[in-house]
């Protein structure tokens, strides 16, 4: 299957194109040419598959004339070490825990898969002696990213990852997440902000020379391969309330609420539901960054800068995917509004939502999860079911979280053995000719 530019400038690209690539020449985002639509006997069966095999069928839809089907299994459930489990919050409202993988956040789905793929094709080009050499990644990490890029790669044939980030900027727990792997993971200390981060590898892409000597890619969120399997866990949620023979299993009212940045997570949801999953409505749930919950009101999207905020993965004045959000129903305000309500909280209300809800179900929300449990509080209607993506661990925001409900976060073993590690990082200085010089010479 092939892949188009969201900006349609661009000639269609190959799957292994698409991922090698990320973003296509005209700067848009690639978009599958075709949905396929899962057959009834998927889902009048789903509750008896284990979250690996349907997903295995959901990848064989995307990704199935690309990559053998023995290769694409095996790289799926290498991906899904790890289950999502969904639990019940009150009566009618249910977290997906996305935050049982090695670096506690959603993230680690797409970027594991990511690594797999991409280290697939790498193997594929060096057996046709097409490449030489190791493939690098580079990634620049305000916290989050950087973990779950690092630890998908981590190991992976074929492929460097240099996570850069900046000095002082990072939450210490954060840190040691990509600071402590080694093998063939390096982190690089930038003198700076997350913007000189970003700036630096935007220019390491631009630079021919560099180009010339290595192999540079990217491993961001627009990438179809981080994306797409991003599906993966909304059909396993339905698949746990039909084993518990939860009416939403079978009446067609179940909301999904997805707490909301650069819209990857949601957009990957809203393939599902054009592959067939019966969701009768989305929320997407913002934090004071409200620029998706303007345009459902407006018809009118409007870039801002970001805004500093508890939920600060959430941080985003230009959603990357809105533009796939537009593709996809044709860019047709009407179509979107139907489909997908908003909701924006500040950060008083983030609070407030996590203390109370701590209060009455004793359940413990992440800031993120926070707006996505409080956007189905507000609008669910009589008779409907809502689950919302629990999108990181609690454990991962421990002081803040603490603060707020005045109760202790335990730190779950995989993330205190991170911290335990040695942090070994690069420092570089906010330079390009530096950060070039270093390239070139490791
Ligand atoms: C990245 C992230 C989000 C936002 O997801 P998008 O796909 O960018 O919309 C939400 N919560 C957490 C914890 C995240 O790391």
């Amino acid at each position: 299957m092939n892949y188009y530019s969201t900006n349609k400038q661009a000639p269609t690209a190959t799957l292994e194109k698409a991922v090698v690539k990320g973003l296509a020449e005209d700067r848009g985002l690639y978009m599958p040419e075709h949905i396929k639509q899962l057959p009834g006997e998927f889902f009048d069966n789903i509750q008896n598959m284990s979250f690996q095999e349907m997903s295995c069928r959901v990848a064989d839809a995307f990704f199935g004339d690309d990559v053998e089907t023995e290769e694409l299994h095996r790289i799926v459930c290498d991906t899904l070490a790890f289950e999502t489990p969904v639990v019940k919050v009150n009566n009618n409202i249910y977290s997906l825990e996305l935050f049982h993988g090695p670096t506690l956040a959603f993230k680690d789905v797409g970027a594991r898969f990511m690594a797999r793929l991409l280290g697939y094709f790498i193997r594929k080009e060096r057996q046709a002696g097409s490449l030489q050499g190791d493939v690098n990644v580079l990634v620049a990490t305000s916290g989050d990213t950087g973990s779950a890029v690092a630890n998908g790669f981590l190991g992976v044939e074929g492929i460097h990852v240099y996570v850069l980030y900046p000095k002082g900027k990072v939450s210490p727990i954060q840190e040691c997440q990509f600071t402590t792997l080694g093998r063939n993971i390096t982190a690089i200390e930038v003198d700076g902000v997350f913007d000189d981060c970003q700036a630096l590898v935007k220019s390491a892409f631009m630079d021919e020379e560099l180009n010339a000597h290595m192999k540079l890619t990217s491993a961001n969120s627009i990438n179809v391969a981080r994306f797409l399997p991003q599906a993966f866990y909304y059909f396993n949620a339905y698949a746990q309330l039909k084993q518990t023979a939860h009416p939403a299993g079978t009446n067609s009212q179940l909301v999904v609420c997805v707490p909301s940045g650069n819209f990857g997570n949601i957009c990957a949801a809203l393939f599902a539901h054009a592959m067939g999953l019966p969701v009768k409505r989305f929320i997407a749930a913002n934090n004071a960054n409200d620029i998706f919950y303007q345009y459902l009101q407006t018809g009118i999207y409007n870039p801002q800068p970001s805004k500093q905020t508890l939920a600060n993965a959430m941080d985003v004045g230009a959603p990357s995917n809105f533009a796939r959000i537009l593709d996809l129903y044709g860019e047709s305000h009407e179509r979107i509004c139907n489909l997908i309500s908003g909701a924006t909280y500040s950060d008083a209300q983030i609070e407030q939502t996590m203390r109370q809800c701590h209060a009455a179900t004793g359940y413990v929300l992440d800031p993120h999860g926070a707006c996505g449990y409080r956007a189905l509080q507000e609008q669910l209607q009589p008779g409907e079911t809502g689950v919302f993506c629990e999108t990181a661990h609690p454990a991962k925001f421990k002081d803040t979280v603490e603060r707020i409900i005045g109760h202790e976060v335990a730190i779950p073993p995989r993330l205190a053995a991170f911290m335990k590690g040695e942090k070994r990082s690069v420092p570089m200085p906010n330079s390009f000719a530096e950060f070039k010089q270093y390239l070139l010479t490791t």
